[in-house]
């Protein structure tokens, strides 16, 4: 529920779906796999052939189930989107690889937690397009082979990591995707405004970028708040002092940090002169879980080079000092 979660909220699937980009060419940012991507599938639409596999990985929030569209609309094939936590056994796996149409794009989000016995029919799925079903139970079990439709398949993981090697290897391309920078998502901001009928200055769409995270998501979602702001407050017009006010209202600081950053920020600095301090230790000192802190808080901050993770505690950096506008502690003399 923070305003700068990078993770969908529920009630935000129709505007997003408005704002996606539904070509290549409209697709803003990620100039490298843009690229890759179109000779890619350049390449397929002239051989006549499906394309090979696509790995989609990065943070959740860039466009990966957007690019995954695209793929789709760009083939002129139809897309079926299901993610790994729904395969929960092969046989569902079975179910939707059989009723693939030729050349059909299946576009599999979260692929990293699909259950294993899956992922191994995904394995042969992906090779030969083909797939055994497993009938009865116990020694009596036979399998019987299953051709499918020669598909694409579009993996999507916030984790390459974690992916098994031979599910990894069987992927022709991987896209690694990356956080944009505030000239992309400024760029995003005035596309989405457009579609939104929103008028906003470059000024206060640059500010609103410089506070998005690097994650169109949340750039949508600042947008949004902007606009209920200027159009409540004023005559609907996002001034750079209106948007400034609203993310204030907000609590969303210049560099994105919200209430929970700020306020692991501030006890790290406050509370243990900028550490080093435990993770434990710290999560207490703001009344939060160490999860909480750890993978909600710290990545962003990290990210920022405002503090950092050492083996003997958390550590703040001197950018941290600055831009909580403390001053660090002189070390005593020897
Ligand atoms: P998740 O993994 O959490 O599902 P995702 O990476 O699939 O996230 P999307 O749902 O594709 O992200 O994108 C989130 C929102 O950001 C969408 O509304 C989409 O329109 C917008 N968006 C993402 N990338 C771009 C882009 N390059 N240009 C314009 N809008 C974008």
């Amino acid at each position: 529920d923070r305003i700068v979660s990078p993770v969908v909220a529920g009630d935000e699937q129709a505007v997003e779906a408005a704002l996606r980009p539904k070509r290549l060419a409209e697709f803003v940012g990620q100039e490298r796999v843009r690229e890759q991507l179109s000779l890619v599938l350049q390449s397929a639409l002239r051989r006549n052939r499906p394309p090979d596999h696509i790995l989609l990985s990065g943070p959740p929030g860039l466009g990966k189930t957007t690019l995954s569209m695209i793929i789709a609309a760009e083939l002129g094939k139809p897309l079926r989107i299901t993610s790994g936590p729904a395969i929960e056994r092969a046989g569902d796996l079975a179910a939707v690889l059989s009723t693939l149409s030729e050349g059909e794009v299946l576009f599999l989000d979260e692929i990293h937690r699909m259950a294993r016995p899956a992922e191994e029919m995904l394995y042969m799925a992906m090779e030969d397009f083909r797939v055994d079903v497993v009938v009865g139970k116990g020694p009596g079990a036979t399998a019987i082979p299953l051709d499918i439709a020669p598909f694409t398949l579009v993996g999507a993981t916030t984790r390459a990591g974690m992916l098994p090697g031979p599910l990894r290897d069987r992927f022709g391309f991987v896209a690694h995707m990356d956080f944009y920078e505030p000239a992309e998502l400024e760029v995003i901001i005035d596309r989405s405004a457009g579609l939104l009928d929103v008028r906003i200055d470059a000024e206060a769409a640059t500010e609103v970028a410089g506070r998005s995270r690097g994650t169109p998501r949340i750039a949508n979602r600042l947008l949004r708040r902007v606009r209920d702001y200027a159009e409540v407050r004023a005559d609907g017009r996002v001034t750079p002092e209106l948007a400034r006010a609203a993310l204030e209202l907000y609590e969303v600081d210049e560099r994105g940090l919200d209430r929970l950053d700020r306020a692991v920020l501030g006890s790290l600095l406050r509370k243990f002169g900028g550490g080093p301090v435990g993770l434990s230790t710290l999560a207490v000192s703001v009344g939060e879980e160490p999860e909480t802190v750890e993978v909600v808080a710290e990545p962003f901050l990290v990210r920022q080079g405002l503090l950092a993770r050492t083996p003997r505690g958390r550590i703040a950096t001197p950018a941290a000092w600055t831009h909580l506008g403390l001053t660090p502690p002189t070390p005593s003399p020897a």
